[in-house]
């Protein structure tokens, strides 16, 4: 079934340098690479190559980062019709590469800082998930949730990157990722295992919490059950995106109606696939590769 996305949608410019630079210097790098990027657009790309229908709400600008910012979208069918333009600057993520694989990013938020609970699509009988993340503005989260939970939505909700955790929108959410950084900035206290933390964020709404772990996979907790699913091996060439790639599959394939031990599984080799090629965007496999490497 159909699936909403609500969230950001930038140009990501990357340039690679011999090394990040420090305060006040200046360091020479190669040809800047101009590519689609925003969790929200990131995510709707991967949940719509897998198979879903997929719309995205959100906003860019008018100037000439809208046309990079969207390539990825279009090409992957996701319907733009909620997306508003703006007399703003479409969102830019400033990103140096170093030689050692370090990046130092600088987020220019543009557009995605102008969006309001009011460009929020009111009819929501078409949709059977939400799925959120950090790169919008808290209200407009926190909208899109209780108007998604009221109408009978699955809310899904990407706390990323990490910020102030907000308890209105927790309570409207019914699965919550989180890599391990992010879920830190929820745990009330410090040292306790990774599941205790998990499992202490049951209480607060969400009915599966599932943590990220990278190379390590990924930890789920429901209240009756603990999955955890080792990662997909592959030789990664390129992390970025991976958890965008894993959040994105995940809800696609719950919303084509997949129980949720399957829908982790493909969202697991889905992420692993995307670390094999350069790029986020660009690096996302489809349903037809999904498949392959899930038989
Ligand atoms: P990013 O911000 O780089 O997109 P993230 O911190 O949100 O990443 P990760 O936990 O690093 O998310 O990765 C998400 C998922 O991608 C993991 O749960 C795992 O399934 C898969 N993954 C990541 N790195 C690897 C890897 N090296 N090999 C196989 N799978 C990986």
């Amino acid at each position: 079934m159909s699936v909403l996305v609500v969230g950001s949608v930038n140009a990501d410019v990357t340039v690679r340098a011999a090394r990040i630079p420090a305060p006040g210097e200046t360091v020479l790098g190669e040809e800047a690479r101009v590519s689609p990027g925003g969790k929200g657009a990131n995510q709707a790309v991967a949940a719509a190559l897998a198979g879903s229908s997929v719309t995205l709400c959100g906003a860019v600008g008018r100037d000439t980062f809208r046309a990079p910012a969207l390539s990825g979208l279009t090409r992957a069918g996701v319907n733009l019709a909620h997306l508003h333009e703006l007399a703003a600057p479409t969102g830019l993520a400033l990103i140096t590469v170093a030689a050692s694989g370090e990046n130092a990013i600088t987020v220019a938020s543009g557009a995605n800082a102008r969006v309001t609970p009011a460009y929020l699509p009111t009819d929501l009988s078409g949709f059977t998930h939400l799925l959120l993340q950090n790169e919008l503005p808290s209200e407009v989260n926190r909208e899109a949730a209780r108007h998604a939970h009221a109408a009978g939505l699955t809310v899904l909700y990407n706390a990323a990157p990490a910020r102030d955790p907000d308890p209105d929108l927790l309570a409207h959410t019914h699965h919550l990722i989180v890599n391990e950084h992010e879920l830190a900035a929820f745990a009330s206290g410090g040292g306790e295992a990774l599941e205790t933390q998990a499992r202490a964020l049951l209480t607060r709404g969400p009915r599966a919490v599932t943590v990220t772990l990278g190379a390590r996979g990924s930890l789920t907790v429901t209240a009756d059950a603990v999955d955890r699913l080792p990662a997909f091996p592959v030789t990664p060439v390129d992390t970025t995106g991976a958890g965008d790639t894993f959040c994105g599959v995940l809800t696609a394939w719950l919303a084509q109606g997949h129980p949720l031990p399957t829908a982790l599984h493909a969202a697991g080799v889905a992420a692993a696939l995307a670390c094999t090629r350069p790029g986020a965007q660009d690096a996302m496999p489809d349903r037809a590769e999904i498949a392959a490497a899930l038989a």
